[in-house]
């Protein structure tokens, strides 16, 4: 590090991570803390919210305990318009964001809106309706700011979320960042799916593994966000390990049964056995009948809502609904399969038939319908 940095570190923002937190705060306490960090771990664990506080912490102008979250600074990163705070991160855009390949204005005012959002409620749920994309067009202005050096003489910090979609080509430009990073530079970078990021970055990184989080951590932490309400709710709300996926479950209960669906039917279109054997090997431990048929009736709605779409007279009826990401067209008769599958298991599900014998069927069933072999 080329900056003194001594200071109490709190954390406003993350909840748990006890074992993170003192590796952190060793770190700031023995003047060691790293250039570039790699956090690991499942989605609404904490990773972005870790990162907002370890960068609301190094540009705050308290001197005693950071973040204060008031003086000028904390308040700028709070407004994604600090000069030395940047900020990269997955986000769905359209054909009209975009002019001749390039960011237009409606472009960078959807990333900023985007961006305060992630910000104001780090444990949001993604968008999961198309699959989100890191735009070149940031990765590059935020790359070049850096390696301009901090704006204001102190210190520069980064959060790279989603660090596992970079392609090669705009992976680029942050190696070299990383390789050699301008003074006082500290880069956070943030994946849900470390296996997918390039060895370079890995490497060159210092890998922050997080934990899931009990059910006492996010129960707690729903009772203090909702009162009463929480201290009443479904116990298997809280048995997520993601308060992201808790909290999720607890504003909408039905979207954790949708996300499930979705991600069954993709492993039954494109996965392999093994995917599809320790996704059901999960899945047996709901342990909640209603659960199932929750999930079977789910996928009945995606494949006829993925279908529907599909007719040009549909309107935009079924637009408002989560979609599953039909990446092969549905035939008819590929349809009625899968409908005919879905009502065959959930009446096996209500004859309290083996839940592990419905789910293996159901996928063998479904992936036939798909037409893939698999391995
Ligand atoms: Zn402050």
């Amino acid at each position: 590090m080329y900056f003194t940095i001594m200071f109490t570190l709190s954390w406003p923002h993350c909840i748990g991570q006890s074992r993170i937190k003192e590796v952190l705060e060793a770190a700031i306490a023995n003047q060691s803390l790293g250039h570039a960090y790699l956090f690991s771990g499942d989605e609404g664990a904490g990773k972005f919210a870790a990162a907002l506080d370890v960068a609301l912490s190094l540009l705050c102008e308290n001197t005693a305990e950071r973040p204060c979250l008031a003086c000028p600074s904390c308040k700028k990163v709070l407004d994604y318009s600090h000069p030395d705070f940047h900020l990269i991160m997955p986000v769905i855009l359209s054909t009209e964001h975009k002019s001749e390949g390039d960011l237009n204005a409606k472009g960078w005012a959807v990333i900023a809106e985007r961006a305060l959002g992630r910000i104001r409620d780090p444990y949001a749920a993604p968008d999961r309706s198309k699959a989100p994309t890191i735009p070149v067009d940031w990765i590059r202005e935020v790359t070049h700011t850096i390696r301009g050096g901090s704006y204001s003489g102190g210190m520069n910090v980064a959060i790279l979320d989603g660090v596992d979609s970079l392609k090669a080509e705009s992976a680029n430009s942050m190696l070299k960042i990383l390789e050699e990073p301008p003074p006082g530079t500290v880069l956070l970078l943030l994946t849900d799916r470390i296996s997918d990021v390039l060895p370079t970055i890995v490497s060159r990184c210092q890998i922050v593994r997080f934990a899931w989080l009990s059910s006492d951590e996010i129960r707690a932490e729903l009772v203090r966000r909702f009162g009463g309400d929480a201290g009443e709710m479904d116990g298997s709300i809280a048995d997520t390990g993601s308060l992201g996926k808790s909290l999720e479950l607890f504003r909408n209960p039905a979207a954790g049964v949708i996300a499930d669906a979705a991600a069954f039917l993709d492993l039954c279109g494109e996965g392999s056995w093994m995917e599809i054997a320790n996704r059901i090997d999960e899945m047996v431990d709901w342990k909640d009948l209603a659960r199932y048929e929750k999930f079977f009736a789910a996928i009945m709605d995606l494949v006829r809502e993925a279908f529907l779409q599909e007719l040009p007279a549909s309107g935009n009826v079924f637009l408002a609904k989560p979609a599953w990401r039909a990446r092969k067209s549905l035939t008819h008769a590929q349809v009625a399969a899968i409908l005919e599958i879905c009502g065959r298991s959930i009446v096996a599900v209500r004859g309290y038939a083996g839940i592990l014998l419905v789910l293996s069927n159901g996928a063998i069933a479904l992936s036939e319908v798909f037409g893939g072999k698999k391995q």
